[in-house]
């Protein structure tokens, strides 16, 4: 009896270890990163707004309560993916998008002090490597988010976005912050970076013409988070980010359900 007992804890030692390193999300917290769908979510000025219409509401005929709805919005809007074929031919739609760039460790670069003193704020090459010189190089298959802090904004479209302008002649009037070609740049080429997201309403700042941040990383397979919010509990490394985008074939982005954990330090 003795040498079943002892077997006994010997394997109940062994199924607690085994669940200790199995489950990787303990000691710590889930933080949503993601503005929710709405009829004051902000779109592009000209891009279709997100509606929400009821089907039913209430007590059917049988006598069972039944809520249903259907929406209808542009896919570039509220918190959202931007798939490579947003701005690279051939590039990958929604669905082709491997798993692996959505979800994993992600680094914060906090440039908000800098962005929310100036809408046309451009995130440079300079705010990276500054980054890197108090905690380390970005490592390799990472996800960089940048906190311009834009979120405390949200849905005031004239702070969010510049502008509360709709339509194409409210386009040149967008004023809000984004990534510098170069830096985007740097991050595609010089580090190995899976995916990218930021706190405004587009990688490329408000006064772009070309987006060409936008189309250095579509190049270089690089999905694109854009319109995350709460980033401001996230620490500058040691988060796990989960991104993941409404399966849809075929498309060129896709709301996005954005959440991070937060490890207890
Ligand atoms: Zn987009």
């Amino acid at each position: 009896m003795q040498t079943h007992l002892n077997a006994l804890f010997v394997l109940s030692l062994a199924i607690t270890g085994c669940a200790s390193q199995t489950a990787p999300f303990n000691g710590g917290r889930w933080v949503d990163l993601t503005h929710a769908f709405s009829g004051e979510t902000l779109y592009w000025p000209n891009a279709e707004r997100f509606k929400l219409e009821m089907v039913f509401d209430g007590t059917t005929a049988k006598g069972y309560h039944y809520s249903a709805n259907r929406y209808m919005a542009a896919e570039h809007g509220g918190t959202h993916m931007d798939a490579p074929i947003h701005f690279a031919g051939g590039g990958e739609t929604v669905e082709r998008i491997p798993l692996d760039h959505t979800i994993g460790p992600a680094v914060v670069v906090d440039v908000s002090e800098s962005a929310l003193s100036n809408p046309d704020y451009l995130i440079d090459v300079a705010d990276l490597t500054r980054w890197e010189l108090t905690h380390g190089r970005i490592p390799d298959h990472t996800i960089v988010l940048l906190r311009t802090g834009y979120d405390r904004y949200w849905p005031d479209a004239r702070h969010y976005l510049g502008t509360a302008e709709r339509g194409d002649a409210a386009i040149p009037h967008l004023h809000f912050p984004g990534l510098a070609p170069e830096a985007a740049r740097w991050l595609a080429d010089q580090r190995q970076i899976k995916a990218v997201g930021l706190d405004t309403a587009s990688i490329d700042y408000g006064q772009s013409t070309h987006f060409e941040s936008h189309q250095i990383f579509a190049k270089r397979h690089i999905p694109i988070f854009e319109n995350l919010a709460g980033l401001e509990p996230l620490p500058a490394t040691g988060a796990t980010l989960v991104a993941l985008p409404m399966k849809i074939a075929g498309g060129s982005g896709a709301p996005l359900r954005a959440v991070a954990w937060l490890p207890n330090r």
